[in-house]
């Protein structure tokens, strides 16, 4: 086949190669200006507690409101900035916003709820990254105890010792810490337990094979069972429909989090649903 297509075939791939890598650079270029055009925006999901139905944190997650970009994801953005650095920079930037904002709700007299932000490993493995928090925390006037750092299983795969003393530092400031993702990674709950964490989110991937799923099922309640037993809350990720909050709620999950109680909106919509606070209970 390559015979038969000669040169044009490699020409081509060169083509497209070329393209490609000045598509990247063009990403690269506008997402290096993006802080100061101010073309960043954070959207935030509602976390709801199963056992009251009330809101008790939302999850701030990046949005790129440059047109050109509208559709890029943000995990490909993350993926990107975390490539070329840039990740250390919106990371700050994404932190001291959701803490802005969740003072700013508090001041307006909204019930206090916690902020959970996520934090890439490039960022939290920064030498001065506690120092950076604890920055944020003084400058936005935020009680540490309503921020939550969500971090993934990969964080805890090397330099523990380093890692798990940074944890400790976080929440000796009172600040909480996570796990996303959860069960994506190859640790174990057990594993865990030598890490300082507050929560647990269980992956939406289970979450959505579970009630069609034995080993998914398993898995879930395996997860919030453990998790119980060393005193760790679970929030169950993606849940879209009623059989599963009603499932997760006997399974005495504490938390959900998905398309069933919002999307991620912007401030002003939050603000709505903590005025109506709808009881699922
Ligand atoms: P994540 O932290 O696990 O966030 C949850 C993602 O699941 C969000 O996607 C959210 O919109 C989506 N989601 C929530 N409920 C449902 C549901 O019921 N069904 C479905 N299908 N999806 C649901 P999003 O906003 O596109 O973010 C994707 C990922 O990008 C995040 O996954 C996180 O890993 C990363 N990310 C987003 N914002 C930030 C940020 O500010 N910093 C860092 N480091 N990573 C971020
Ligand atoms: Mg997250
Ligand atoms: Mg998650
Ligand atoms: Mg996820």
């Amino acid at each position: 086949i390559v015979k038969k297509m000669g040169g044009n075939h490699y020409r081509f791939y060169d083509f497209e190669l070329e393209e490609l890598i000045k598509e990247e650079q063009k990403i690269e270029n506008d997402l290096y200006h993006a802080i100061e055009k101010n073309e960043f925006k954070l959207v935030y999901q509602p976390i709801r507690e199963l056992a009251t139905g009330r809101n008790v944190g939302t999850e701030a997650l990046i949005r790129w409101t440059n047109p050109l970009y509208s559709k890029v994801s943000p995990l490909v953005l993350i993926q990107i900035a975390e490539q070329n650095g840039l990740i250390i920079e919106i990371g700050r930037w994404v932190l001291k916003e959701a803490c802005r904002q969740n003072k700013q709700w508090q001041k307006e007299g909204y019930s206090s709820v916690i902020v959970s932000v996520n934090v890439s490993a490039i960022q939290f493995e920064q030498t001065n990254f506690v120092e950076m928090v604890k920055e944020i925390l003084e400058e936005t006037e935020l009680e540490p105890k309503y921020l939550e750092l969500e971090i993934t299983e990969r964080i805890a795969m090397d330099r523990v010792e380093e890692k798990l003393l940074k944890m400790k530092e976080l929440k000796s400031m009172g600040v909480r810490i996570s796990i996303d993702d959860f069960g994506t990674g190859y640790s174990s709950l057990a594993y865990f337990t030598r890490f300082p964490i507050d929560t647990l989110k269980i992956d939406r991937s289970f979450i959505n094979d579970m009630l069609n799923d034995e080993n998914a099922k398993t898995i879930v309640t395996t997860i919030i069972n453990m998790a119980k037993s060393i005193k760790i809350k679970t929030i169950a990720e993606g849940v879209e429909t009623w059989e599963q909050l009603e499932y997760l709620k006997k399974k005495s999950c504490d938390q959900i989090q998905g398309y069933l109680i919002s999307k991620p909106v912007d401030p002003h919509i939050i603000v709505e649903m903590f005025e109506e606070e709808i009881l699922t209970n």
